[in-house]
């Protein structure tokens, strides 16, 4: 038997309703927030994630799925869908109409990491995006947003923690600073972060080596360098989010190491998950949008692990789908005929209904009412057809009532709507 890929996971049905319950409850949130859907590819140019995301990051040292296509073209499958939607966004110049876009996407993401629970290869992500704002509220504005998802889901335990990385005013001089720290606890840092501290420092303020963690525990933090923009922009984010009662904390060591994220940074954590506690993580990106091709343009973001808010819901929640209204039993095939007319007539009302399509015995179909939870049973057997009268069965109270054949679809139609 051939397994699927390890990492990759089906969603079956009875796992799927609650990915539809958060998709719809977010589409609708979002929507009205403005956010407008976009669908992008999940294959692009390894180059397009290289120089977005960075050459130095986790995702593009180790974990992406790339590979040379029969046209000799390097392509990767999206690890994370920012980069996508900022190449659509300059591809198709949207910023020339109007350079505010607000933007969401739904889909999968790929990455090649150590599967466990919580992280996956193939894992999926709600994303959202805001192009062309720069004022602070917009940062603020969209924390809220995330908190309120969490909030209508019925998800109570989680925190936001915001940082902010400074902008390419005052990065350089905590940059400094940093460099300065890291040269005296070289000897604690893991292979990667040796290799990366030069090059980018905030990397290795990222790194979940336990070691690399317990070294940079005193390490500078990049609040007490901001320059005066970036503390008034940070000030008026935090401020708008205790006016809006979102509960945040203040998080010096957050960082999201890529060279395009500037000022305000995220994390949504939940005491809910274990280990892989991030369920949410976002920030500005000011320099990607022109350091892509674009016109310099400010734009903020964050993404969702939908799988991770999944397997918290899951620990409170259970949808399942809704049972048919009415199952038709039928016996022989004049009787199925009527049966399968009847099931026809009342889909196209918008009522479930299953009917019995092979030859099985009355209590074989009737078993199969009861696992799928149908509301009522209609039986319709030789006898039935005989006297030109159909058994309905009420499956809860048992109560049995007759149904002349003749006008039997409109007459059940009228009974089970109402
Ligand atoms: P982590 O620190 O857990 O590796 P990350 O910083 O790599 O997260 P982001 O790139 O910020 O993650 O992605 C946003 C969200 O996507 C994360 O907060 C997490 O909920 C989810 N996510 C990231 N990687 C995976 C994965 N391999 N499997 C499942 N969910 C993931
Ligand atoms: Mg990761």
């Amino acid at each position: 038997m051939i397994q699927l890929i390890r990492g990759f996971k089906d969603i079956l049905p009875g796992e799927v309703e609650l990915w539809q319950h958060i998709e719809r409850t977010a589409v609708d949130l979002f929507t009205t927030f403005g956010y407008g859907e976009i669908r992008v590819p999940i294959m692009e140019k390894t180059e397009l994630f290289a120089r977005s995301i960075g050459e130095d990051t986790d995702i593009v040292e180790k974990e992406m799925y790339t590979f040379t296509d029969r046209g000799g073209d390097q392509l990767t499958l999206r690890p994370e869908a920012t980069a996508s939607i900022v190449r659509a966004y300059i591809q198709h110049k949207k910023y020339a109409d109007d350079p505010v876009h607000k933007l969401f996407t739904i889909g999968p993401m790929f990455r090649r990491e150590r599967p466990q629970k919580g992280r996956y290869r193939q894992f999926y992500q709600l994303d959202v995006e805001a192009f062309g704002i720069a004022a602070p509220y917009i940062d603020a504005q969209m924390i809220h947003m995330l908190h309120l998802l969490f909030e209508r889901l019925g998800v109570s335990q989680t925190e936001a923690h915001i940082n902010s990385l400074g902008c390419p005013e005052c990065r350089p001089h905590f940059r400094e600073a940093l460099l300065q720290f890291l040269a005296g606890v070289e000897g604690r840092l893991c292979s990667d972060c040796l290799r990366r501290k030069d090059r980018n420092p905030l990397r290795v303020l990222d790194c979940k080596v336990p070691d690399c963690r317990d070294a940079v525990a005193d390490a500078p933090a990049i609040i007490d360098y901001l320059c005066t923009d970036c503390q008034d922009h940070f000030k008026t984010v935090t401020q708008s989010l205790t006016r809006l009662k979102v509960p945040f904390f203040l998080d010096k060591r957050l960082v999201r190491g890529l060279d395009y994220y500037t000022r305000t940074t995220f994390e949504i954590q939940t005491t809910l998950l274990g280990a892989q506690s991030a369920v949410a993580g976002g920030g500005r990106y000011d320099g990607l949008v022109e350091a892509l091709g674009g016109p310099p343009t400010p734009a903020i973001g964050f993404a969702v692990g939908f799988d991770r808010l999944v397997e918290v819901l899951a620990q409170s929640l259970t949808i399942t789908a809704p049972s048919p209204v009415l199952y038709i039993a039928a016996l022989g095939e004049e009787a199925k005929n009527v049966a399968f007319d009847c099931a026809i007539h009342l889909g196209q009302a918008g009522l479930r209904v299953e009917m019995e399509y092979g030859d099985k015995s009355l209590k074989a179909q009737m078993k199969r009412a009861n696992r799928l939870g149908a509301a009522h049973v209609l039986i319709l057997g030789e006898s039935e057809l005989a006297t030109g009268n159909a058994v309905l069965r009420n499956m809860a109270t048992k109560a049995q009532s007759d149904f002349p054949l003749d006008g039997l679809a409109n007459a059940l139609e009228t009974m089970l709507r109402g």
